[in-house]
């Protein structure tokens, strides 16, 4: 299907297949589901429905090519083949761009400024890491030498989100293969096409067949579950709802798994009186309704320091008025569409629920006049909550956010706390000492002062709590996709 989109060129919608071994498949019993473009709720085409015949073939074809080329290529090649991954990534930025923002309904200059490049940036730098990549080793007095050996696991599943669809499936493939191991996608449903077309650019990249598997299709009962009940698969890196997480955990405990979580968040975003505003607000604009709040590392929980809680809450509101809302090919479009028609309902159900809830809709709350079609939604700004309200205490994973002032700095350590989630804070301030002090207390995984989703792939990402079990980024990727192995030899 060719789709026109308002920027400089049209782009192919398809429909997607599965890849196995290095081919693509349709399903073995000719399944498929619509992909719907949030845009304007169009049929984009055709996505091929797998289960757990097309696992099967997947998980079989990636436990062949454990011990083919791949194992037996040199460190240099399988360097050079994972970024040359990368540089076709880049060759065909636009086009993937174009395809991740039908699928996504998100703008398409995000997705042609963060997704697609960091999603080459995944394979240039786990291949770079690789290169620098040792293990330990000891001398036992003069009695034994002890060394490390770092070997693939094996099988690894990948189940991924829908929000960013190319960029997370990368920050999980680039370090999985660069360690060596095979591999089995299972890409979100509602966004199957840069999944797709990465089948042939690792294909094109060297990746022997049978390495990269796609198996498009939905997680219970379904692809998903298949994937991570299947005996032969020895790990599960996944990214999704914690809920998603816990069913995913009982199904890998059969073979006992080995397993890495990205979950949700329920972030909260601090605001000192002595931080400076201005900056403070531009930054907020973004860590609240970027990628339509549709990240798990939003803000969604701003805590303002009563004195300048007023003055915060006023400048926000304006500002985020002037957000544009609409179509993503429109260079002025700030915020598109929401994923889908059943998370827009759950969506606009907690905007209800904060209103049951005593609170007040400071802007946003609808959908914009004349937009008729499509899933949009005003940014929200949600004041007057308590802190055990639902709004407060669960992900909406939308453009929805509550303000809520505070007196003290053990008030709103406490509060930031209140919650099962620990993935992600901001704190805003220009007191060093306090910026130390309420970082040191705050129970999240990563933590930034003064800025936010400033990231270095070197450091560990990954949440505390119910937002995710390990870290991935750096050494922490390569810690979950190897198994070291301590070789003893008595001297
Ligand atoms: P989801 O849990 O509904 O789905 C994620 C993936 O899991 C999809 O591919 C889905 O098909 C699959 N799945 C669902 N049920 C399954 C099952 N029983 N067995 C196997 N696979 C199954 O999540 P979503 O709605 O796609 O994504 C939004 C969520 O992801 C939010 O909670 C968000 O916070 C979280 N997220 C977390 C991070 C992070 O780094 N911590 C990043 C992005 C998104």
């Amino acid at each position: 299907m060719q789709v026109q989109t308002t920027v400089d060129q049209e782009v192919k919608a398809f429909d997607c297949l599965h890849f196995i071994n290095g081919q693509y498949v349709v399903s073995h019993n000719g399944k498929t589901f619509n992909n719907v473009n949030p845009a304007n709720e169009e049929v984009l085409g055709q996505v091929s429905e797998g289960g757990k015949e097309e696992i099967d073939l997947a998980v079989a074809a990636a436990k062949k090519a454990l011990n083919g080329p791949w194992k037996k290529m040199t460190l240099n090649d399988r360097i050079a083949v994972i970024r040359r991954i990368g540089d076709i990534i880049l060759e065909r930025k636009d086009e993937l761009a174009k395809l991740e923002s039908l699928d996504t309904g998100k703008p398409y200059w995000l997705a042609s400024t963060i997704d697609i490049p960091r999603s080459a940036y995944n394979f240039h730098f786990f291949a770079d890491y690789l290169r620098g990549l040792g293990t330990e080793a000891y001398q036992t007095d003069d009695v034994a030498i002890n060394y490390a050996i770092r070997r693939p696991v094996g099988v690894v599943g990948l189940i991924n989100p829908w929000n960013l669809p190319l960029l997370l499936l990368t920050w999980k493939l680039a370090p999985c293969l660069a360690a060596g191991n095979t591999t089995v996608i299972k890409p979100a449903e509602l966004t199957p096409m840069t999944a797709t077309l990465l089948g042939e650019i690792c294909r094109e990249a060297g990746v022997p067949d049978g390495v990269v598997n796609i198996v498009h299709g939905f997680g219970p009962d379904s692809a998903g579950s298949a994937l991570t009940e299947h005996p032969d698969v020895d790990a599960i890196s996944f990214t999704g709802e914690t809920t998603t997480g816990k069913v995913i955990m009982k199904a890998a405990a059969q073979s006992l798994k080995k397993l890495s979580y990205e979950l949700g968040g329920k972030n909260p975003n601090i605001i000192f009186a002595d931080s400076d505003l201005d900056e403070v607000i531009e930054t907020t604009l973004k860590s609240s309704f970027i990628n339509q709040g549709e990240v798990c590392l939003c803000g969604s929980r701003i805590y303002v320091e009563r004195p300048v809680y007023e003055q915060f809450v006023e400048k926000f509101v304006a500002k985020t008025k002037e957000l544009v809302v609409g179509d993503p090919f429109d260079p002025k479009t700030k915020v598109g569409a929401l994923i889908g028609e059943e998370h827009y309902s759950r969506v606009m159900s907690y905007v209800e629920l904060a209103k049951e809830e005593g609170g007040q809709i400071l802007t946003g709350g609808r959908r914009p006049e004349g937009l008729e079609k499509g899933f949009y939604l005003e940014p929200t700004i949600i004041a007057g909550l308590d802190r055990n309200c639902r709004v407060v205490q669960e992900e909406i994973f939308g453009p929805v956010v509550t303000v809520i002032p505070f007196d003290s700095e053990e008030e709103v350590i406490a509060q930031a706390n209140d919650t099962h989630y620990g993935l992600s804070a901001s704190i805003w301030t220009n007191d060093l000492r306090r910026a130390h002090r309420v970082a040191g207390q705050i129970e999240a995984g990563i933590i930034w002062v003064n800025t936010w989703f400033l990231r270095d792939l070197r450091t560990p990402f990954g949440g505390m709590k119910q937002s995710g079990i390990g870290r991935e980024g750096g050494m922490h990727s390569f810690e979950f996709y190897s198994e070291l192995t301590n070789i003893c030899i008595k001297l």
